[in-house]
Protein backbone atom coordinates (compact mmCIF):
# COMPACT_ATOMS: atom_id res chain seq x y z
CA UNK A 1 0.00 0.00 0.00
CA UNK A 2 1.40 3.59 -1.22
CA UNK A 3 2.02 6.36 1.85
CA UNK A 4 -0.14 8.74 1.36
CA UNK A 5 2.88 11.79 1.00
CA UNK A 6 3.07 14.10 4.10
CA UNK A 7 2.17 17.40 2.64
CA UNK A 8 4.98 20.51 3.32
CA UNK A 9 3.09 23.41 1.83
CA UNK A 10 -0.33 25.21 3.09
CA UNK A 11 -2.16 28.04 2.40
CA UNK A 12 -2.62 30.39 0.71
CA UNK A 13 -6.08 29.61 1.04
CA UNK A 14 -7.65 30.86 -2.01
CA UNK A 15 -10.91 32.91 -2.47
CA UNK A 16 -13.42 30.41 -3.72
CA UNK A 17 -12.32 28.12 -0.52
CA UNK A 18 -13.05 30.55 2.61
CA UNK A 19 -15.95 29.93 3.94
CA UNK A 20 -15.86 33.63 6.18
CA UNK A 21 -13.90 36.24 6.38
CA UNK A 22 -14.24 38.07 2.56
CA UNK A 23 -17.06 39.31 4.01
CA UNK A 24 -15.65 41.81 6.56
CA UNK A 25 -14.93 45.24 7.07
CA UNK A 26 -17.71 45.55 4.33
CA UNK A 27 -21.59 45.64 5.52
CA UNK A 28 -23.53 43.08 3.01
CA UNK A 29 -24.88 40.81 5.80
CA UNK A 30 -28.03 41.07 5.37
CA UNK A 31 -29.99 38.59 3.77
CA UNK A 32 -29.73 39.64 0.11
CA UNK A 33 -25.82 40.08 0.45
CA UNK A 34 -26.06 36.49 2.07
CA UNK A 35 -27.83 34.84 -0.97
CA UNK A 36 -25.12 36.65 -3.06
CA UNK A 37 -22.55 34.82 -1.48
CA UNK A 38 -23.90 31.35 -1.63
CA UNK A 39 -25.97 30.77 1.70
CA UNK A 40 -28.61 29.50 1.78
CA UNK A 41 -27.87 27.59 -1.34
CA UNK A 42 -29.77 24.32 -2.17
CA UNK A 43 -30.45 23.97 1.77
CA UNK A 44 -33.64 22.32 1.39
CA UNK A 45 -32.27 19.46 -0.85
CA UNK A 46 -29.27 19.13 2.32
CA UNK A 47 -32.36 18.75 4.69
CA UNK A 48 -34.15 16.62 2.21
CA UNK A 49 -31.22 14.47 2.16
CA UNK A 50 -31.73 13.73 5.71
CA UNK A 51 -30.07 13.16 9.25
CA UNK A 52 -27.07 10.20 8.37
CA UNK A 53 -26.52 11.98 5.32
CA UNK A 54 -25.16 15.47 7.11
CA UNK A 55 -23.73 13.33 9.97
CA UNK A 56 -21.73 11.30 7.26
CA UNK A 57 -20.56 14.30 5.63
CA UNK A 58 -19.22 16.62 8.29
CA UNK A 59 -17.58 13.00 9.77
CA UNK A 60 -15.89 13.11 6.33
CA UNK A 61 -14.85 16.65 6.79
CA UNK A 62 -12.76 15.30 9.94
CA UNK A 63 -13.99 18.93 11.61
CA UNK A 64 -12.98 19.39 14.59
CA UNK A 65 -14.57 21.71 17.27
CA UNK A 66 -13.53 25.10 16.64
CA UNK A 67 -14.02 26.19 20.42
CA UNK A 68 -11.07 24.75 22.22
CA UNK A 69 -11.11 21.59 22.97
CA UNK A 70 -11.17 20.18 19.35
CA UNK A 71 -13.55 17.09 19.52
CA UNK A 72 -14.77 15.37 16.28
CA UNK A 73 -18.18 17.33 15.74
CA UNK A 74 -19.67 14.59 13.65
CA UNK A 75 -19.84 12.43 17.18
CA UNK A 76 -20.76 14.78 18.94
CA UNK A 77 -23.25 15.87 16.90
CA UNK A 78 -24.33 12.00 16.72
CA UNK A 79 -24.98 12.05 20.63
CA UNK A 80 -27.74 13.53 20.65
CA UNK A 81 -29.47 11.60 17.43
CA UNK A 82 -31.62 9.37 19.32
CA UNK A 83 -35.17 9.05 20.74
CA UNK A 84 -36.22 10.94 23.67
CA UNK A 85 -39.46 12.36 25.62
CA UNK A 86 -38.35 15.74 25.38
CA UNK A 87 -37.84 18.00 23.35
CA UNK A 88 -34.27 18.28 21.27
CA UNK A 89 -32.81 22.16 21.76
CA UNK A 90 -29.30 22.99 20.85
CA UNK A 91 -27.12 26.01 21.14
CA UNK A 92 -24.25 27.86 20.38
CA UNK A 93 -22.02 30.71 20.70
CA UNK A 94 -21.21 34.28 19.63
CA UNK A 95 -21.01 35.15 16.24
CA UNK A 96 -20.74 38.53 15.16
CA UNK A 97 -20.30 39.37 11.12
CA UNK A 98 -21.40 36.50 9.24
CA UNK A 99 -24.96 35.75 10.94
CA UNK A 100 -26.81 34.31 7.74
CA UNK A 101 -24.11 31.95 7.64
CA UNK A 102 -24.39 30.70 11.05
CA UNK A 103 -28.75 30.74 11.56
CA UNK A 104 -28.16 28.59 8.06
CA UNK A 105 -25.47 26.51 10.02
CA UNK A 106 -28.51 26.30 12.83
CA UNK A 107 -30.79 24.32 10.85
CA UNK A 108 -28.03 21.97 9.38
CA UNK A 109 -26.86 21.13 12.67
CA UNK A 110 -30.33 21.22 14.33
CA UNK A 111 -31.65 19.10 11.58
CA UNK A 112 -28.25 16.38 12.42
CA UNK A 113 -29.50 15.88 15.77
CA UNK A 114 -32.65 16.29 15.58
CA UNK A 115 -33.28 19.26 17.28
CA UNK A 116 -36.09 21.82 17.02
CA UNK A 117 -34.67 25.07 18.39
CA UNK A 118 -31.16 26.62 18.36
CA UNK A 119 -30.45 29.09 21.10
CA UNK A 120 -27.24 31.72 20.20
CA UNK A 121 -25.91 32.87 23.37
CA UNK A 122 -23.82 36.28 22.88
CA UNK A 123 -22.06 38.41 25.26
CA UNK A 124 -24.89 40.99 26.63
CA UNK A 125 -22.22 43.88 25.75
CA UNK A 126 -21.88 42.80 21.99
CA UNK A 127 -24.80 44.67 21.17
CA UNK A 128 -24.63 45.78 17.69
CA UNK A 129 -23.45 41.85 16.52
CA UNK A 130 -27.00 40.44 18.73
CA UNK A 131 -29.23 43.36 17.16
CA UNK A 132 -27.33 42.00 13.54
CA UNK A 133 -28.52 38.60 15.02
CA UNK A 134 -32.03 39.18 15.63
CA UNK A 135 -32.44 41.60 12.31
CA UNK A 136 -31.08 38.17 9.70
CA UNK A 137 -33.36 36.18 12.02
CA UNK A 138 -36.18 38.06 11.52
CA UNK A 139 -35.00 38.32 7.56
CA UNK A 140 -34.78 34.50 8.15
CA UNK A 141 -38.19 34.00 9.11
CA UNK A 142 -39.75 36.54 6.69
CA UNK A 143 -38.27 34.46 3.87
CA UNK A 144 -39.28 31.08 5.11
CA UNK A 145 -35.91 29.96 6.17
CA UNK A 146 -36.28 28.72 9.50
CA UNK A 147 -39.76 28.49 11.69
CA UNK A 148 -42.48 26.03 10.55
CA UNK A 149 -41.65 24.31 7.47
CA UNK A 150 -38.37 25.25 6.92
CA UNK A 151 -37.12 25.94 4.07
CA UNK A 152 -40.02 23.96 2.54
CA UNK A 153 -38.60 20.78 4.03
CA UNK A 154 -41.54 19.74 6.57
CA UNK A 155 -39.24 20.29 9.12
CA UNK A 156 -40.26 22.78 12.07
CA UNK A 157 -36.78 25.14 13.70
CA UNK A 158 -36.88 27.91 15.47
CA UNK A 159 -33.61 29.87 16.41
CA UNK A 160 -33.57 32.38 19.67
CA UNK A 161 -30.84 34.92 20.67
CA UNK A 162 -30.07 34.79 24.06
CA UNK A 163 -28.03 38.09 25.68
CA UNK A 164 -26.02 36.92 28.21
CA UNK A 165 -24.84 39.44 31.12
CA UNK A 166 -20.78 39.59 30.59
CA UNK A 167 -19.46 36.66 32.30
CA UNK A 168 -16.43 34.72 30.61
CA UNK A 169 -17.27 31.67 32.73
CA UNK A 170 -20.81 32.01 30.53
CA UNK A 171 -18.81 30.28 27.49
CA UNK A 172 -18.19 26.83 29.67
CA UNK A 173 -21.18 24.92 28.14
CA UNK A 174 -22.81 23.90 31.72
CA UNK A 175 -22.62 27.45 32.89
CA UNK A 176 -24.41 28.28 29.55
CA UNK A 177 -27.05 25.95 29.97
CA UNK A 178 -27.49 27.59 33.63
CA UNK A 179 -27.54 31.32 32.44
CA UNK A 180 -30.55 30.26 29.51
CA UNK A 181 -32.40 28.90 32.21
CA UNK A 182 -32.02 32.44 34.34
CA UNK A 183 -29.73 31.34 36.88
CA UNK A 184 -25.81 32.14 37.83
CA UNK A 185 -23.71 30.90 35.48
CA UNK A 186 -22.23 28.29 37.77
CA UNK A 187 -20.60 25.32 35.90
CA UNK A 188 -22.35 22.04 36.23
CA UNK A 189 -20.78 18.76 37.78
CA UNK A 190 -20.80 16.37 34.66
CA UNK A 191 -22.10 13.68 34.30
CA UNK A 192 -25.02 14.03 33.62
CA UNK A 193 -23.23 15.49 29.92
CA UNK A 194 -25.96 18.05 28.40
CA UNK A 195 -26.50 15.59 25.73
CA UNK A 196 -28.57 13.82 28.47
CA UNK A 197 -29.82 16.28 30.35
CA UNK A 198 -28.94 19.79 28.99
CA UNK A 199 -30.99 23.06 29.00
CA UNK A 200 -34.20 22.72 30.94
CA UNK A 201 -33.61 19.34 31.38
CA UNK A 202 -33.69 17.96 27.66
CA UNK A 203 -30.89 16.76 25.27
CA UNK A 204 -28.80 19.88 24.53
CA UNK A 205 -25.70 20.08 22.52
CA UNK A 206 -23.61 23.13 22.99
CA UNK A 207 -21.28 24.08 20.06
CA UNK A 208 -18.97 26.84 19.42
CA UNK A 209 -20.32 29.12 16.30
CA UNK A 210 -17.30 28.78 13.86
CA UNK A 211 -17.98 25.20 14.24
CA UNK A 212 -21.84 25.06 13.16
CA UNK A 213 -21.22 28.31 10.62
CA UNK A 214 -19.03 25.99 8.29
CA UNK A 215 -21.82 22.63 8.29
CA UNK A 216 -23.89 24.06 5.33
CA UNK A 217 -20.66 24.81 3.10
CA UNK A 218 -19.51 21.22 4.18
CA UNK A 219 -22.57 19.75 2.75
CA UNK A 220 -22.74 21.37 -0.23
CA UNK A 221 -19.07 21.28 -1.06
CA UNK A 222 -18.85 17.96 0.31
CA UNK A 223 -16.93 16.07 3.67
CA UNK A 224 -13.75 15.59 1.68
CA UNK A 225 -13.45 18.90 0.00
CA UNK A 226 -13.11 20.04 3.77
CA UNK A 227 -11.15 17.21 4.39
CA UNK A 228 -8.45 17.88 1.57
CA UNK A 229 -7.42 21.33 3.46
CA UNK A 230 -4.52 20.90 6.68
CA UNK A 231 -3.66 17.67 7.22
CA UNK A 232 -4.68 14.26 8.61
CA UNK A 233 -6.62 14.70 11.97
CA UNK A 234 -6.08 18.51 11.50
CA UNK A 235 -8.09 19.21 8.53
CA UNK A 236 -10.11 21.96 7.05
CA UNK A 237 -9.91 25.74 7.00
CA UNK A 238 -9.56 27.87 10.19
CA UNK A 239 -10.08 31.44 11.41
CA UNK A 240 -7.08 32.57 12.87
CA UNK A 241 -7.28 35.87 15.16
CA UNK A 242 -3.85 37.78 15.25
CA UNK A 243 -3.36 40.29 17.81
CA UNK A 244 -0.55 41.99 19.59
CA UNK A 245 2.54 43.25 18.57
CA UNK A 246 2.06 42.76 14.55
CA UNK A 247 1.97 45.43 11.84
CA UNK A 248 -1.42 44.57 11.11
CA UNK A 249 -3.79 42.99 13.47
CA UNK A 250 -6.24 40.98 11.87
CA UNK A 251 -8.72 37.95 11.57
CA UNK A 252 -8.25 35.89 8.68
CA UNK A 253 -9.20 32.36 7.37
CA UNK A 254 -6.22 29.93 6.26
CA UNK A 255 -5.93 26.42 5.36
CA UNK A 256 -4.93 24.49 8.71
CA UNK A 257 -2.06 23.69 10.01
CA UNK A 258 -0.57 26.79 8.14
CA UNK A 259 3.20 27.34 9.74
CA UNK A 260 2.47 30.14 12.81
CA UNK A 261 5.28 32.14 11.23
CA UNK A 262 3.48 31.80 7.36
CA UNK A 263 0.84 32.94 9.44
CA UNK A 264 1.77 36.09 11.22
CA UNK A 265 3.94 37.24 7.87
CA UNK A 266 1.54 36.83 5.11
CA UNK A 267 -1.59 38.22 7.21
CA UNK A 268 -0.56 40.12 9.88
CA UNK A 269 2.59 42.29 8.45
CA UNK A 270 4.85 40.44 10.52
CA UNK A 271 6.07 41.41 14.05
CA UNK A 272 6.70 44.70 14.57
CA UNK A 273 10.54 45.24 14.07
CA UNK A 274 10.57 41.66 12.49
CA UNK A 275 10.84 38.43 13.18
CA UNK A 276 14.28 38.60 15.51
CA UNK A 277 12.22 40.84 17.48
CA UNK A 278 9.85 38.05 18.39
CA UNK A 279 9.75 36.67 21.89
CA UNK A 280 6.61 34.79 22.42
CA UNK A 281 3.27 33.84 21.05
CA UNK A 282 0.17 32.88 22.92
CA UNK A 283 -1.29 30.55 20.03
CA UNK A 284 -4.75 29.80 21.28
CA UNK A 285 -6.25 32.54 23.37
CA UNK A 286 -5.14 33.51 26.95
CA UNK A 287 -5.91 29.88 28.40
CA UNK A 288 -3.21 28.35 26.38
CA UNK A 289 0.72 28.29 27.80
CA UNK A 290 3.08 30.59 25.45
CA UNK A 291 5.46 28.85 23.49
CA UNK A 292 8.78 31.23 22.79
CA UNK A 293 10.53 31.94 19.50
CA UNK A 294 12.42 29.04 18.69
CA UNK A 295 9.70 26.88 18.93
CA UNK A 296 7.46 29.67 16.63
CA UNK A 297 10.14 28.95 14.05
CA UNK A 298 8.45 26.02 13.01
CA UNK A 299 5.68 25.17 14.89
CA UNK A 300 2.09 24.30 12.83
CA UNK A 301 -1.18 25.97 13.85
CA UNK A 302 -2.93 22.80 14.47
CA UNK A 303 -4.33 20.72 16.94
CA UNK A 304 -1.85 18.15 17.19
CA UNK A 305 1.51 20.41 16.62
CA UNK A 306 0.41 22.58 19.25
CA UNK A 307 -0.28 20.00 21.48
CA UNK A 308 3.69 18.60 20.69
CA UNK A 309 4.54 22.27 22.15
CA UNK A 310 3.17 21.85 25.08
CA UNK A 311 0.37 23.95 24.26
CA UNK A 312 -2.65 24.36 22.37
CA UNK A 313 -5.03 25.30 19.42
CA UNK A 314 -7.44 26.83 21.61
CA UNK A 315 -9.64 28.96 19.29
CA UNK A 316 -6.49 30.02 17.65
CA UNK A 317 -6.11 33.45 19.15
CA UNK A 318 -2.57 34.69 18.48
CA UNK A 319 -1.13 36.97 21.28
CA UNK A 320 2.40 38.34 19.25
CA UNK A 321 4.39 39.43 22.11
CA UNK A 322 7.90 41.42 20.98
CA UNK A 323 10.90 41.63 23.04
CA UNK A 324 9.38 45.03 24.87
CA UNK A 325 7.03 43.12 26.78
CA UNK A 326 7.73 42.00 30.12
CA UNK A 327 6.33 38.48 29.34
CA UNK A 328 5.68 38.15 33.80
CA UNK A 329 3.84 40.74 33.91
CA UNK A 330 1.52 39.89 31.13
CA UNK A 331 1.28 36.01 32.19
CA UNK A 332 0.03 38.05 35.97
CA UNK A 333 -2.33 40.09 33.87
CA UNK A 334 -4.25 37.17 32.99
CA UNK A 335 -3.79 35.48 35.82
CA UNK A 336 -5.98 38.58 37.86
CA UNK A 337 -8.22 37.88 35.03
CA UNK A 338 -9.00 34.30 35.83
CA UNK A 339 -9.31 35.39 39.21
CA UNK A 340 -11.75 38.15 38.63
CA UNK A 341 -13.96 35.54 36.54
CA UNK A 342 -13.88 32.35 38.42
CA UNK A 343 -16.91 31.67 39.56
CA UNK A 344 -16.14 30.36 42.80
CA UNK A 345 -17.55 27.05 43.52
CA UNK A 346 -14.51 24.89 43.91
CA UNK A 347 -11.54 25.33 46.30
CA UNK A 348 -8.49 24.47 44.24
CA UNK A 349 -9.87 27.10 41.90
CA UNK A 350 -10.95 29.77 43.53
CA UNK A 351 -8.55 29.48 46.25
CA UNK A 352 -5.70 28.22 43.85
CA UNK A 353 -6.09 31.03 41.44
CA UNK A 354 -6.54 33.91 43.73
CA UNK A 355 -3.03 32.75 45.42
CA UNK A 356 -1.51 32.38 41.95
CA UNK A 357 -2.54 36.18 41.49
CA UNK A 358 -0.73 36.95 44.70
CA UNK A 359 2.42 35.75 44.23
CA UNK A 360 2.65 36.39 40.21
CA UNK A 361 2.31 40.28 40.95
CA UNK A 362 5.46 39.59 43.14
CA UNK A 363 7.07 37.81 40.49
CA UNK A 364 6.99 40.65 38.55
CA UNK A 365 8.58 42.69 40.78
CA UNK A 366 10.36 39.86 41.93
CA UNK A 367 9.75 40.31 45.36
CA UNK A 368 10.11 36.50 46.17
CA UNK A 369 12.07 33.63 46.71
CA UNK A 370 13.43 31.23 44.20
CA UNK A 371 11.88 28.13 45.87
CA UNK A 372 8.60 29.98 45.16
CA UNK A 373 8.53 29.44 41.72
CA UNK A 374 8.38 25.61 42.34
CA UNK A 375 5.56 26.51 44.66
CA UNK A 376 3.42 28.22 42.44
CA UNK A 377 4.14 25.23 39.60
CA UNK A 378 2.99 22.87 42.07
CA UNK A 379 -0.37 24.98 42.97
CA UNK A 380 -0.94 24.96 39.30
CA UNK A 381 -0.77 21.38 39.17
CA UNK A 382 -3.30 21.00 42.00
CA UNK A 383 -5.80 23.41 40.32
CA UNK A 384 -5.27 21.57 37.13
CA UNK A 385 -8.23 18.60 36.27
CA UNK A 386 -8.92 19.31 39.91
CA UNK A 387 -11.71 21.69 39.15
CA UNK A 388 -15.42 20.94 38.19
CA UNK A 389 -14.63 23.11 34.56
CA UNK A 390 -12.01 23.90 32.39
CA UNK A 391 -11.02 27.50 33.88
CA UNK A 392 -9.11 26.42 36.53
CA UNK A 393 -6.51 24.24 33.74
CA UNK A 394 -6.72 27.85 31.62
CA UNK A 395 -5.76 29.49 35.12
CA UNK A 396 -2.71 27.42 35.27
CA UNK A 397 -1.52 26.62 32.14
CA UNK A 398 -0.05 29.96 31.03
CA UNK A 399 1.76 29.94 34.57
CA UNK A 400 2.98 26.60 33.83
CA UNK A 401 4.29 28.19 30.08
CA UNK A 402 6.21 30.95 32.02
CA UNK A 403 7.60 28.70 34.08
CA UNK A 404 8.69 26.21 31.77
CA UNK A 405 10.18 28.94 29.38
CA UNK A 406 11.23 32.08 31.14
CA UNK A 407 12.56 30.44 34.31
CA UNK A 408 15.64 31.91 34.43
CA UNK A 409 13.91 35.54 33.88
CA UNK A 410 12.13 35.21 36.84
CA UNK A 411 14.90 34.09 38.47
CA UNK A 412 17.28 36.92 37.77
CA UNK A 413 14.20 39.06 38.49
CA UNK A 414 14.18 38.06 41.77
CA UNK A 415 18.25 37.99 42.51
CA UNK A 416 18.18 41.85 41.36
CA UNK A 417 15.27 43.02 43.63
CA UNK A 418 17.12 41.76 46.88
CA UNK A 419 20.12 44.28 46.16
CA UNK A 420 17.37 47.43 45.47
CA UNK A 421 15.91 46.44 48.92
CA UNK A 422 19.49 45.94 51.07
CA UNK A 423 20.44 49.63 49.34
CA UNK A 424 17.02 51.33 50.34
CA UNK A 425 17.65 49.62 53.65
FE1 LIG B 1 -16.09 27.85 38.94
FE2 LIG B 1 -13.45 27.80 38.66
FE3 LIG B 1 -14.70 25.67 39.55
FE4 LIG B 1 -15.01 26.42 36.98
S1 LIG B 1 -13.12 25.71 37.92
S2 LIG B 1 -16.59 25.73 38.39
S3 LIG B 1 -14.94 28.66 37.24
S4 LIG B 1 -14.60 27.68 40.57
Amino acid sequence: QQETPKKTKFGPLADQDRIFTNLYGRHDWRLKGALRRGDWYKTKEILDKGVDWILNEVKVSGLRGRGGAGFPTGMKWSFMNKPSDGRYRCKFLIMRHDPHKLIEGCLVAGRAMGARAAYIYIRGEFYNESSNLQVAINEAYAAGLIGRNACGSGYDFDVYVMRGAGAYICGEETALIESIEGKQGKPRLKPPFPADVGVFGCPTTVANVETVAVAPTICRRGGSWFLSFGRERNSGTKLFNISGHVNNPCTVEEEMSIPLKELIERHAGGVRGGWDNLLCVIPGGSSTPLIPRHVCDTVLMDFDALIQAQTGLGTAALIVMDKSTDVIRAIARLIEFYKHESCGQCTPCREGVDWMNKMMWRFVKGDAQSAEIDMIWEISKQIEGHTICALGDGAAWPVQGLIRHFRPLMESRIADFKPKQQAHA
